[in-house]
């Protein structure tokens, strides 16, 4: 890693602001502008193309990316082989692997699709240096301890030795004793790590001389948020970040803003145009060694209004988690319609001892529900069974079940409709290349 070159990242994010949101148009054209016309030269995938707007491609989904990997970065990678080099790194917890020069991540696939991807150093120097601008609550000069919990010590999290500046980083894949024990010594002032884990050292009652704490790579709910507020006693804020790259973080207010300076993301709606919400399609502005060009990402994001902080770049009030955490119910008609898991979510932690749960759509009309402790089942079953008929949906046969233990290295998943059962196809907005 070049630490210079990491802080000349780090000092252009820092001083990069755009006066409204024509400003940030015109930045992202001009970048655009290039990625288009590079992209039929630098990517077989795109060979014989002339892309002048983004329309003129096609957009891609999770299958489409695994189908054409190849053709979709500079090497000519093959997937099979990116995949078998970064499984065998995290099975040995060495992640210096490289393929042609380009070292190999694994996405944390929930779907058992795993996306694997590939960076070049630069990439990540500009990654470290961008996400460092937004994250040090008082800047570089101030100092401060960073420890990140992340499920791969992939490369792209690999130590910027900053001088006052020190990263630490802790391996998700370590037993939870030996984790907390990590991350109390490394007494971090920025502590970055997946929503469970969070609750996890929330619940352990540790001390920690904390400035800041990011949730990254789970959705947050709100409330494991509260648990964590309340023990540490401070926001908790949001990095929104997925294998195809850096796509947003919490400002100053707390608000997340999509990192539309390094994206352009598109957005196709999902329901009706009043809940705001909707199904990201990216388009990365300075990746170099694989094309990230119209990605429809698995993601419904709700966007929020201005943010007071004056950023014109889009607020997210909530990112809600995959697409396939959506339940499809059957609706009045006949005709299935989607039940957000934030409403199952409020529905069944509303009801009287519920600490936690899990909620499966196992058939069109059959949900399990798990509920923790078992007693509360009653109240949640009540609670879910009514937030299905006031969406106008149902009638659903609701089953109980167990919560089953998932490793760290799974990501947790509340809410969840499982890949057998069907979901209209609009369920991810237009169909591909639309
Ligand atoms: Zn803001």
């Amino acid at each position: 890693m070049s630490r210079a070159r990491v802080l000349w990242h780090y000092a252009h994010a820092r001083r990069r602001r755009f006066a409204d949101r024509a400003a940030l148009e015109r930045w992202q054209e001009r970048h655009l502008r290039g990625v288009l016309a590079r992209a039929p030269h630098r990517y077989a995938a795109y060979a014989g193309t002339a892309p002048r707007t983004l329309a003129d491609l096609p957009v891609l989904d999770k299958p489409d990316v695994l189908a054409r990997f190849a053709g979709l970065n500079t090497r000519g990678v093959g997937l099979e082989e990116c995949v078998t080099a970064a499984r065998a790194a995290e099975r040995g917890r060495d992640f210096g692997t490289t393929l042609r020069g380009l070292s190999v991540g694994l996405s944390s696939g929930t779907s058992g699709q795993q996306t694997a991807f590939l960076t070049s150093a630069a990439e990540r120097d500009r990654w470290a240096g961008e996400v460092l601008a937004r994250a040090l609550p008082d800047g570089l000069l101030a100092g401060a301890r960073v420890t990140l919990v992340l499920r791969a010590g992939g490369p792209l999290y690999e130590s910027v030795d900053g001088g006052r500046v020190q990263f630490r980083f802790v391996d998700l894949a370590l037993p939870v004793d030996a984790l907390v024990a990590e991350v109390v010594a490394a007494a971090p002032t920025v502590l970055v790590a997946p929503p469970s884990v969070l609750v996890l050292l929330a619940r352990a009652g540790v001390r920690l001389p904390l400035r800041r704490v990011l949730s990254v790579a789970e959705v947050l709910d709100p409330h494991d948020r509260r648990t964590v507020e309340a023990a540490f006693g401070l926001r908790v804020d949001q990095v929104y970040q997925a294998a195809e790259g850096f796509l947003g973080i919490s400002c100053a207010d707390g608000r997340l803003h999509l990192a539309e300076d390094l994206v352009v993301v598109e957005r196709e709606p999902v329901g009706p145009p009043a809940d705001r919400r909707f199904v990201p399609v990216v388009t990365d502005l300075f990746r170099t060694s694989q094309a990230v060009l119209r990605r429809r990402l698995g993601d419904v994001l709700v966007a929020g209004d201005a943010c007071p902080c004056g950023d014109p770049r889009q607020v997210v009030d909530e990112v809600l988690g995959r697409a396939d955490d959506l339940l499809w119910l059957p609706g009045g008609d006949g005709v299935p319609a989607p039940l957000f898991p934030d409403f199952v979510r409020a529905a069944v932690l509303a009801a009287p001892g519920v600490r936690d749960f899990r909620v499966v759509q196992h058939a069109a009309a059959g949900l399990t529900l798990a509920v923790e402790p078992a007693d509360a089942f009653p109240g949640a079953r009540d609670g879910l069974v009514a937030a299905v008929a006031r969406a106008g949906l149902g009638p659903v046969a609701i089953t109980p079940g167990g919560i089953e233990p998932t490793g760290p290295l799974v990501k947790l998943r509340r809410v969840r409709r499982e890949p057998h059962v069907p979901a209209p196809a609009a369920a991810a907005g237009p169909p591909a290349g639309r």
